[in-house]
């Protein structure tokens, strides 16, 4: 089975030891870019596998260890991966399939990540993991740490509220609220440092993007797309960007299968993405994001970053993709859209593949016949927000059956007839 060898600059090239996981390409530095690192393998990942042998394992993610930096005998897991592929001929965006990551056992595809990274801290020993995140990724740092058995430190900060953080606290992780969201990553810098602490989250601006080997886990979503297409994938794979973690380990993955021959292209990447900082940086043909100051903040907490990263923008050239930056108007109809025709409920965020997929469809950058893949990436409850403003509140009925009847039509517009 191969195992990690080196660490490699996403976008140079230039080998690291594995244990600057937590840092950023010192080469690209020098140049003011700021690039992630992203893990090498001392034999081709995969090459001891067969289609059929690894789709004959048990569902899990952890049946693509011969993929990964641990072997599933190692695991730190909780069941994540082998997510729904939806067909959703129905809303008018032609031939459409929906990657269903709110399934994930703590409902955000961030579990791919976690299980993959506190795998890893586990394996070299590590004694705490830490997240500054408020969002998914803190809560699932905290639930894989719990089942690691390792402390977890979430930092967050003043003012900052709802289910994510109440899950976090669930599985029993320290979050430590600070002042201001510049002392989160200050902090977290520090204990880094001084006291050894495992990071899984981006802990430094400009951000590169997360822990490489968490971001391996990420790779797995495109294996399971190959497969569940019978190894001839969508022309088209859309994601929610905020750092561009699942974009980057996606490409990965898709570039893994190509080069064992198993499957013959690599889907072209779209961003989806609130600020623009990528869209720019694709026009304009710069190594490095620009950073987009935005007025107010959007719905889309998840992916509300002002900065996009260099690893997204190596992912979508490399896959001759694009990116599009979306709306609050468009996220929220789209919520709406897919919860009340689809029967699936995702937070702001992941309604972002849907809008970006509507513009592309209306241009014909996405040509008719095209097959395309959309990954939504966290469930409805985690912000319900959208939909408690959306939808009319439900009207209180006592009385008989002709009040219910009354109550349908007028709330509703729900008729017998
Ligand atoms: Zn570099």
């Amino acid at each position: 089975m191969p195992r990690p060898s080196s660490l490699a600059c996403v976008r140079c090239g230039a080998h690291y030891p594995l244990d600057h996981y937590d840092r950023a390409c010192a080469v690209c530095a020098e140049q003011h870019i700021a690039a992630n690192l992203t893990v090498c393998y001392d034999a081709v990942p995969g090459r001891d596998l067969t289609r059929s042998a690894v789709s004959a394992r048990p569902r899990s993610l952890w049946r693509w260890d011969g993929f990964l930096p641990a072997a599933a005998t190692d695991a730190v897991t909780l069941g994540e991966g082998d997510t729904p592929l939806l067909a959703v001929p129905g809303l008018g965006l032609g031939d459409l399939w929906i990657k269903d990551e709110s399934r994930n056992p703590t409902w955000s595809f961030k579990d791919r990540l976690a299980s993959s990274a506190v795998t890893m801290a586990r394996v070299v020993g590590a004694k705490l993991i830490a997240s500054s995140s408020s969002g998914n990724a803190g809560a699932s740092a905290a639930a894989y740490a719990a089942k690691a058995g390792l402390p977890c430190i979430v930092f967050t900060f003043k003012g900052a509220a709802g289910p994510l953080l109440t899950q976090m606290r669930a599985y029993g992780a320290m979050v430590l609220v600070v002042e201001n969201k510049d002392d989160r990553w200050r902090l977290q810098s520090a204990g880094v440092k001084q006291l050894g602490w495992y990071s899984t989250s981006p802990f430094f601006g400009p951000v590169i993007g997360s822990n490489p080997f968490g971001m391996e886990g990420y790779k797995t979503i495109a294996y399971e797309i190959a497969e569940a297409f019978d190894w001839d994938p969508p022309e088209w794979f859309v994601l929610p960007v905020c750092y561009g973690d699942a974009l980057y380990g996606a490409w990965k993955g898709f570039e893994e299968l190509k080069a064992l021959g198993w499957i013959k292209r690599v889907p072209r990447l779209v961003a989806a993405e609130i600020s623009g900082s990528i869209a720019a940086a694709m026009r304009s043909g710069e190594a490095m994001p620009p950073e987009i100051q935005r007025n107010a903040p959007s719905i889309a907490t998840s992916i509300g970053a002002n900065q996009g990263t260099v690893q997204t923008l190596q992912a979508l050239r490399g896959s001759g993709g694009t990116a599009v930056a979306v709306t609050d108007d468009e996220l929220a109809r789209w919520v709406v859209t897919l919860g009340t025709r689809e029967g699936i409920w995702v937070e702001p965020s992941s309604a972002a593949p849907l809008a970006a997929i509507e513009r592309l469809r209306a241009t014909g950058t996405i040509a008719p016949k095209d097959r395309v893949v959309a990954l939504v990436t966290a469930a409805g409850l985690k912000d319900a927000s959208v939909i408690e403003s959306a939808v009319p509140p439900s009207p209180a009925v006592k009385g008989g059956l002709s009040e219910v009847i009354k109550a349908l039509h007028e709330v509703y517009g729900f008729s017998h007839d």
